[in-house]
This record gives C-alpha cells, structure tokens and sequence, in this order.
C-alpha cells in the first residue's frame, strides 16, 4: 500500500509540462486527480519515478461556450462540472453521469482529462464523449492535435496519446434543444465501478425518434458506441419490439470481462436492459 519513490514536478505552462515528460521519458507520469495513478502506485501496478503534477498549470480548468461546442479544460473536476450552468444548459448528461461516480471526495480531484485520458474501461466518462461525439486536444512535442474520442482509445489503458503528448481540453458540440438523454449505471453498491452502463442521446419528431447515439461502459475493454443499436430505434416509436432489437444489437458487440462483478452472459444481458432503460428515460425526457 506504499508507492515506491518518485520525483514530483509541478510546471506552470503546457510548455514545460511536456518538456518533462520528453526528458524523462517512459519514467514519467501527468498527475491530474490522482484517484486512478495514485492507487495504482499503492498497488504498485504503476511505478512512475516522476509525476508531473498539472495542478500548477493555468488555463487548463474551466468550461466555456465556443459556438456551437463547449470546451472543458483538462483539469475541470467532476465536481466543477456538476456545478457548471453551462453544462446543466447545454449538457445535463454529464451531470447524470458525473453524479454516478464514486463519491463527494473523489469527484472533488477526479478530473475529466485524467477519467478520459486513463483508458481504464470502467472510467464512465469516455462512453459519454463516445455518444455525444467529443474531440480531445492533444498537445505535445510535435504540437497540438485534435482526436475524435471515437479514435483515441486502442485497448484497455492504450490510447491515441503519444508519448509527451498531455490531454488538455475535450471539445464537446452542443446536442440539439429538447433532445432527450439518460445515462443509465448498474453498480454493486454506491461508489462502485460499473457493472454495466449505457449512455444515450436522441432527439424524437412527430413521437418517433429522429436521431439518437447509444454508448455503453465497461462492456469491453474499451468505451464502445453501439451503432446498430441505435439504428434499431431510429425512426420507431420506441415500441416493444424495437427495443428488444436494440438491445440485442448492443449485446452482439459487448465483451466483458469476467470478474468480480460478474460472469460474461450475466454482464452483457444486464448491459442490455442498461441500453433499454437509457433508451425509455431518454425518450420521455425529449421535447
Ligand atoms: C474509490 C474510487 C471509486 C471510483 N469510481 C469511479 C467510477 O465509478 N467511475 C469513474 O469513471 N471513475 C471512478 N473512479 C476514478 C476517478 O473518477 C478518477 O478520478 C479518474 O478516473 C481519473 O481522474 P484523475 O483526475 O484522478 O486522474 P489521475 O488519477 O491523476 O490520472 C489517471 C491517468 O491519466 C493520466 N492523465 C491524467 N490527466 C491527464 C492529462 N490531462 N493528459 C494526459 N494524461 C493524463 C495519468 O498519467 C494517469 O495515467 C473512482 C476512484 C476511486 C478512488
């Protein structure tokens, strides 16, 4: 339960942060939160001997309008976007979701770049850039990038990040008014990863659905968005039917891990009904 020793860095600019991490290469670590390397290191399981604390860098919190996108800084806590106007307006899913994570202290340091960066397939935040069809601005050695969150992540703890590279903003466009959105987490108690989540986005015309994004959480080693599931109920009224389809659209593409929350089959069935309810409560929210 005891870290081995590192070095500790807290630069003030982008800039240096990335100097850092090119100087000492493989050994080096960003630290936003800490709530996911910090219990990695007690374990073990990750013995950076640097951590480049993002804390002291300016600029890289806060959520701002940018037209039609909001723009979150790396380092805004789950805690700052539960409390944020602007997401309440524009993006109440993150809300939900944020809301679902762990418990008050957590949120208080877990930030969104370190739950979206870390690629841990629990992490909840990524089905929702996944729905909602977010970027994140990579910056580093070479310069600054931009990555769909549907192309970032490769596997479980591998994504598009290269080395040097530190994830500073996510770049969100703003669903369309009165669309309807539910984020729906099964847990073994309060605070728990994910047995099973679903996210879902959609928009209904004329009491049928128009448009809607379906993204499901740790039912594979990466975030997934379930694409034939959401064409399952495009242009239906969300009858019984179609939602049997959607959700057995969702299962075909889940592959958890057996563990402690569960077995294969127990997890991808109560995937489905996640996918359901998250369809059922989104279409009664949408105006
Ligand atoms: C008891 C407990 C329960 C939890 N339950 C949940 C849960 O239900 N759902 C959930 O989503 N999360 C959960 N978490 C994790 C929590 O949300 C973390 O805060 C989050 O996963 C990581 O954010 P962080 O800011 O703490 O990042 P850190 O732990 O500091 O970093 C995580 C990883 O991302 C890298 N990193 C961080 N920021 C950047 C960046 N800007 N650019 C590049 N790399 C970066 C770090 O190097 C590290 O590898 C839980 C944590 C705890 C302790």
């Amino acid at each position: 339960m005891i870290p081995g020793s590192f070095s500790y860095h807290r630069p003030t600019s982008v800039a240096d942060a990335i100097k850092l991490l090119v100087d000492f290469g493989d050994e080096a670590r960003p630290l936003a939160g800490g709530h996911s390397l910090v219990p990695m290191m007690k374990l073990r399981l990750a013995t950076p001997g640097h951590l480049v604390d993002l804390h002291g860098i300016a600029g890289l919190k806060g959520v701002r309008r940018d037209g039609n996108q909001v723009v979150i800084g790396a380092m805004t806590t789950q805690h700052e976007l539960l409390g944020s106007e602007e997401i309440a307006k524009s993006l109440p899913i993150l809300q939900e979701a944020a809301a679902l994570i762990a418990d008050p202290q957590v949120r208080y340091r877990g930030t969104i770049g370190g739950n979206v960066a870390n690629g841990d397939p629990g992490n909840d935040m990524p089905a929702l850039m996944l729905t909602l069809s977010a970027s994140y601005r990579l910056e580093g050695p070479g310069g600054a990038r931009d990555v769909a969150a549907s192309e970032f992540y490769q596997g479980a703890y591998f994504t598009a990040l290269e080395p040097g590279e530190i994830l500073t903003s996510v770049s969100i466009p703003v669903p369309a008014a009165g669309h309807g959105y539910a984020y729906e987490k099964l847990k073994r108690k309060v605070g728990d990863y994910a047995t099973a989540a679903a996210a879902v986005v959609l928009t209904v015309s004329g009491g049928k659905v128009a448009s809607c994004a379906i993204g499901l959480t740790n039912l594979h080693e990466t975030p997934l968005l379930a694409t034939d599931a959401a064409k399952a109920v495009t242009g239906t009224s969300l009858d019984a039917a179609s939602l049997k389809k959607a959700a057995t659209a969702a299962e075909v593409i889940m592959s958890p891990a057996s563990d402690a929350r569960g077995p294969v089959e127990y997890r991808k069935h109560v995937g489905g009904i996640m996918v359901v309810r998250a369809l059922q409560r989104a279409f009664g929210r949408a105006k």
